[in-house]
């Protein structure tokens, strides 16, 4: 295994994100498919190593971001098909076809403006707008989204496979929360009937994010479209999972340097922290550019020889000062900033609590200059270093 710089890393388990899977597919009813979420590099968990793992899984419908995303994947080897969930500028219609990758339609126009842009035909799944606000076609009856649909199938470049849409509370707690996420599935569901009355049916309707997929599994949805779950966070760390997960990343920066201070002594820009006794100082090095939020500053704990222990002081741009009395902690330690050390944990989700985001944030930020280091079971299987 090739060295690699262990002053910031993210370990990615690949077992545990195997396991995941698995338990996700046992919430899969009929013949519905899971689609593999793989979008802002897959969660932040390396969209080559994750597409590559769950192609070898067997999964063959990917989802993505956006056309450069798409174009990595198929760069990869990835030969399943892979929509992108966004909107896709016309200009990029015949990356499109050149790469078989299924577009969204977002309106009656941008479908317009993708079929004239086009010298072949493209793929595509249309967005309903049923409640989420974001993209897709709106309208105040599925009679008129039905409407809208059949003008987009007369369009001469364009191939409709699938309608679909996306809760915006599948993961809510209260009764009004659970009325709106079924009247948006009963909305494309009933565009889906008026289809069928006009003699039209398209090959895949689809409507289930993770929370969709697990708290309203449906087989009429013939994909779960599953992101957060497969990289082992909850979509509502407050809405119980009927299975523990396995979150898939641990984030992990080496101690750099220790020291004592007094009592009155400052730590860190704005001497927001003043020792009230005397302290045992580690610095780390990792820092909010490497997605380690400068909000948590004073606020998170990290795991140090397996015990937990505050940051103080205000998070740096590449390092951060932890109180580590009474610990016994040596330079070239390991500093877990979320993962396990020992009995102890720290999630995604504490540190999301801890200022106001999800779990889905924290993953996500975590930079560029990080270093993904692959690890299956106990063994590193491979380092991916990025050049930014
Ligand atoms: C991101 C996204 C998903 C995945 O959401 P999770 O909550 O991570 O499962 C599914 N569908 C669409 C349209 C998305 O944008």
């Amino acid at each position: 295994m090739k060295p690699f710089l262990k002053r910031a890393y993210a370990e990615i388990h690949l077992d545990r994100a195997r396991r995941n899977i698995e338990k996700l597919k046992t919430l899969l009813k009929g013949d519905a498919q899971l689609m593999a979420v793989v979008k802002a590099n897959a969660y932040g968990h390396d969209d080559k190593t994750m597409s590559v793992l769950f192609q070898s899984m067997g999964i063959n419908n990917f989802a993505v971001s956006n056309i450069h995303e798409a174009e990595n994947l198929r760069r990869y080897g990835i030969n399943g098909d892979i929509l992108i969930l966004g909107y896709t500028s016309p200009e990029y219609a015949g990356e499109l076809s050149e790469n078989n990758i299924i577009s969204s339609v977002v309106s009656v126009a941008h479908a317009k403006a993708l079929s004239d842009a086009a010298n072949s035909p493209v793929r595509v799944h249309i967005k309903l707008d049923t409640g989420m606000g974001r993209i897709g076609l709106r309208n105040d009856t599925p009679k008129e989204t039905a409407d809208e649909i059949a003008q987009i199938i007369s369009l001469p470049n364009i191939v409709v496979e699938g309608i679909f849409t996306h809760f915006s509370v599948a993961d809510g707690t209260t009764d009004e929360d659970d009325e709106y996420t079924l009247r948006q599935r009963d909305f494309i569901l009933d565009t889906d009937k008026e289809l069928r009355n006009m003699g039209i049916s398209i090959p895949k309707l689809h409507f289930s994010n993770s929370a969709g997929g697990t708290y309203y599994s449906d087989e009429r949805s013939a994909f779960s479209r599953f992101g957060i779950m497969m990289y082992g966070c909850a979509p509502n760390s407050a809405k119980p999972l009927p299975f523990e997960l396995e979150p898939v990343m641990e984030l992990k920066a080496e101690v750099s340097h220790i020291k004592t201070i007094q009592k009155g002594d400052c730590v860190s820009y704005g001497r927001t922290f003043i020792a009230d006794r005397d302290m045992k100082v580690a610095t780390v090095t990792i820092g909010y550019a490497d997605g380690y939020s400068r909000l948590l500053s004073g606020k998170a704990s990290a795991l140090v020889c397996g015990k937990r222990v505050p940051v103080i002081g205000r998070v740096c741009m590449d390092q951060l000062m932890l109180d580590v009395t009474g610990v016994d902690v040596s330079v070239g330690d390991i500093a877990t900033m979320f993962g396990c050390d020992g009995n102890e944990r720290i999630t995604a989700d504490e540190l999301a609590d801890l200022y106001g985001t999800i779990s889905y944030e924290i993953v996500c930020n975590i930079s560029m200059r990080v270093p993904r280091v692959i690890i299956d079971g106990d063994e590193i299987t491979d380092v991916i270093e990025y050049h930014y």
